[in-house]
């Protein structure tokens, strides 16, 4: 069957990214690859990562998502940032994942060939140590042979205001102080294009960032490029009537005679439905508006005047006029969730840019 919709990922702006952020946080990078790497396809993406120079491991969020990296064999560790069951444990040992410890009794359970990164909560109380207790779970991995790294989480890394993440950081120091020279690892993507270099960190973590999307005020600077291109098939064109409803709830009616294109992308391959009435696309070299609700697997556009019929493809986003961060907005939400939603239906590629379908 042919894709009816495909994430065309350009490898030469994942690799830029690579770079650029690395050289900014004076850092290799532990690059976070969890969620599929961001909606791109964690096997893609890691492949072309784990090449890179400057990428000494990729991160993950869950055990699962662990096992499955790992079984890749790409030669570069895999480092799981969220908590493991306890009879989780042993398997992802076994398997190499480095695991997250933050508290006596799980540095005292970890098997003696297990790596640790100690995790350390200074300000975010989502996940690790508070740093009074952090310091004793280091000294036990460390006397156990076990410590590799050590790591925190930044709050507020992305917008102007950056008082709270010096104070994390300056609570992370301290924990650090006491303990044996490790890999450390605090900033995030917000983090390293705040902050650049922070000092005593081996390693820093950027995933949007790495993905091509900056905080709006850091864009401009980041000079970072969307790595994915989205872009679905047109299935469908017929007139429309003046006077006529599209869609669900005929929200949209046509002011005159309309040509209309129904495109194969909907809010189950996570386009956000909430973008009706405010999303357009691009298609047949021009900028044309979505008519009506988006619906479960297509959305209508407004072809009036192009010469597009069924087997061209319109583009949903990418690297050009509109981006993943626009249709975010149009959609309430973030580049994150955004990305992070892109359905199963729609076919990865990884490669580079200009080939159609
Ligand atoms: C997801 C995650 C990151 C990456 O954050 P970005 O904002 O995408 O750069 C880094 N560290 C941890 C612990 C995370 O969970």
């Amino acid at each position: 069957m042919l894709a009816r919709a495909v994430a065309h990922l350009s490898e030469a702006a994942l690799n830029a990214n690579l770079r650029a952020l690395s050289r900014r946080a004076g850092a290799a990078l532990l690059l976070p690859v969890k969620a599929e790497a961001y909606g791109h396809g964690l096997d893609l993406v890691a492949r072309v990562a784990a090449r890179h120079p400057d990428v000494w491991g990729l991160a993950v969020a869950t055990p699962i998502e662990a096992e499955r990296l790992a079984r890749l064999d790409l030669g570069r560790p895999v480092v799981l940032l969220s908590p493991a069951a306890p009879e989780e444990v042993g398997p992802l040992a076994d398997l190499g994942v480095r695991l997250p410890v933050a508290s006596l009794a799980e540095a005292g359970a970890l098997p003696p060939h297990a790596r640790a990164h100690l995790k350390v909560d200074t300000g975010m109380n989502r996940l690790g140590a508070r740093p009074e207790e952090a310091v004793a779970v280091g000294r036990l991995l460390a006397e156990r042979g076990l410590l590799e790294g050590a790591y925190t989480h930044f709050a507020i890394a992305d917008e102007p205001d950056l008082s709270y993440a010096r104070e994390q950081f300056a609570r992370f120091q301290a924990v650090l102080a006491e303990l044996p020279p490790l890999l450390a690892h605090a900033a995030n993507g917000g983090g390293v294009l705040s902050f650049g270099a922070l000092p005593g960190m081996a390693l820093a973590r950027p995933g949007l960032a790495a993905y091509g999307f900056a905080p709006p005020h850091l864009r401009a600077a980041a000079g970072l490029r969307p790595v994915q291109t989205l872009r679905a098939r047109v299935n469908q064109r017929h007139t429309v009537r003046a006077g006529e409803g599209v869609s669900y709830g005929a929200l949209w009616r046509a002011p005159q005679d309309t040509e209309v294109a129904v495109v194969g992308m909907g809010y189950a391959d996570g386009y956000p439905r909430n973008a009706t009435l405010k999303a357009s696309v691009l298609i047949g070299g021009e900028r044309r508006p979505v008519l009506g609700r988006i619906c479960m697997d297509q959305m209508m556009v407004d072809v009036t005047g192009l010469d597009v019929g069924p087997g061209d493809w319109a583009e949903l986003w990418g690297d050009g006029d509109i981006t993943v961060s626009e249709v975010a907005a149009w959609g309430d939400t973030i580049e994150y969730e955004v990305l992070t939603g892109l359905g199963a239906r729609v076919e990865r590629r990884m490669g580079e840019e200009g080939a159609e379908g």
